[in-house]
């Protein structure tokens, strides 16, 4: 059996960058609620995760209670109508616009057009919010249609403009259009889909044809997951429509030996892991060991066992290489310093969303006391393993796990340019620090260090 997951399953550009924006917020909110017009991303999963963190999502504005200072209200990437807009602002909310710029384009070719007395066509679901903030900017001049057969009932009209939703299905808006040119020779067209939903069809359309089945990731109510969907079903193969793992039934894949997996622009990347995860570890049901040593690989990663494991492997193989003697204390300090680091920041850092929404979330929320308690343990395990080896090796290690904890703490006021240790950054949880111990360790055991292996010669 083998899975191929989609290389554009996941977020697209403007539902990452409206997140992002989020979780920047969420860091500096303090107590304060934050508010979305609408749920942030057609997520369900995703949406509770935020509210969770204080991010709440109102669909009126009469929800959010009165009386609340300096209340912060974001804009979703599918935008909203100048008029939506005005009210915000007659209510003195502070607006954060996480407008996608690709919709951003079509509201102003919108708007344009419709100054210039153009009546305004948009292709697309007239349900949703995204045409429904476009509307807004064609200001009385625009109508929604969704059907080849629409384009019959339209009056006679004089300038025409089309556009389109930017996750409308590229085959359907293709018909549309060339009924369009029948009626309005003249109209004035323009193909505002967006590249990442169309490629994001081009590859489900040839994934399909590839496989024996295929299962789309993504919320029931996310139009351009429900559009995936039913192009995959239209190539012909069995299609799964899934929101989470939790809605796989093994019995039900056993029988294919190829499954692809793709997933809409607002699903998250830790819920399609989790959905591929949990296919291939009920697919391996014939090989009992394979299945456990998958299981087993998978929570050494999700606890940062692996990390530690790595790390440890990597002082060996540093000893190793210098041809120098295996010291098994430093391996262990590396391994718990590893260890410690890794988890300590992911705790420390979590309000930023170093695991808001990665498969380790759940584990992190539903054993935060054992985790923390192992870090401290290593920790200490580590510093008194370098106390015993001498004093350098113990201030050493002592000034690398302040530094490490202090990584992702704010030392200095908003707006300083190295507010904290994470100011030149680097990607690892450690802040890197993993790496620099390895080189401290290198030049501990460097055969002109006090633990060169004897007899060895440069
Ligand atoms: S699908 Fe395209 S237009 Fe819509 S939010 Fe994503 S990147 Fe922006």
């Amino acid at each position: 059996m083998s899975i191929k997951l989609a290389e554009t399953a996941g977020f697209c550009m403007g539902v990452r960058r409206a997140v992002d924006m989020v979780l920047d917020l969420a860091q500096h909110k303090g107590r304060k609620t934050i508010y979305t017009y609408g749920p942030l991303i057609h997520n369900p999963q995703t949406v509770e995760l935020l509210k969770s963190r204080g991010i709440i999502p109102v669909a009126h504005l009469e929800e959010i209670p009165p009386g609340e200072a300096g209340v912060t209200i974001i804009i979703r990437a599918h935008g909203i109508s100048p008029q939506e807009r005005k009210g915000i602002k007659e209510k003195g909310l502070k607006i954060i616009d996480a407008t996608c710029p690709k919709v951003g384009r079509v509201q102003a070719i919108i708007k344009k057009h419709a100054a210039q007395d153009f009546t305004i066509l948009i292709i697309g679901d007239a349900q949703h919010p995204e045409v429904n903030g476009l509307l807004g900017y064609a200001y009385g001049k625009g109508l929604v249609i969704n059907h080849p057969a629409d384009v019959l009932q339209l009056p006679t009209l004089d300038k025409v403009c089309v556009v389109a939703q930017t996750t409308q299905s590229v085959d359907e808006y293709q018909h549309i259009v060339d009924e369009i040119r029948k009626r309005f020779p003249d109209a004035v067209i323009f193909d505002t889909i967006c590249d990442s939903t169309e490629k994001r069809q081009m590859e489900v359309k040839s994934l399909a044809e590839e496989m024996d089945a295929m299962i789309i990731v993504g919320g029931k109510n996310s139009a351009n997951t429900q559009r995936l969907a039913a192009l995959s079903e239209l190539q012909g193969v069995p299609t799964f429509y899934v929101e989470t793992a939790n809605d796989l039934v093994a019995e039900k894949l056993k029988t294919f030996k190829k499954i692809g997996v793709s997933a809409g622009a607002s699903t998250p990347n830790w819920i399609i892991d989790r959905v591929v995860d949990n296919v291939t570890t009920q697919q391996t049901e014939q090989a009992p060991k394979v299945k456990y040593l998958l299981k087993l690989w998978i929570w050494m990663v999700r606890t940062d066992l692996y990390s530690a494991v790595g790390a440890g492997c990597l002082a060996v193989a540093s000893m190793f290489l210098q041809g120098l003697e295996i010291q098994p204390p430093y391996v262990l300090i590396t391994a718990l310093y590893v260890y410690a680091m890794h988890t300590l920041n992911r705790f420390i850092n979590r309000q930023t969303g170093s695991i808001i929404g990665s498969f380790r979330e759940d584990s992190y929320r539903r054993y935060e006391k054992t985790y923390i308690r192992t870090a401290v343990l290593s920790l200490i395990v580590a510093l008194g393993a370098g106390f015993f080896s001498g004093p350098v090796p113990f201030l050493f290690l002592l000034i690398m796990s302040t530094l490490g904890i202090l990584y992702n703490t704010n030392l200095a006021p908003a707006g300083w340019r190295f507010r904290s240790v994470k100011a030149g950054r680097s990607a690892d949880p450690d802040g890197g620090h993993g790496r620099v111990l390895c080189l401290y360790l290198r030049d501990r055991v460097h055969p002109f260090g006090p633990f060169r292996r004897p007899g060895y010669t440069k």
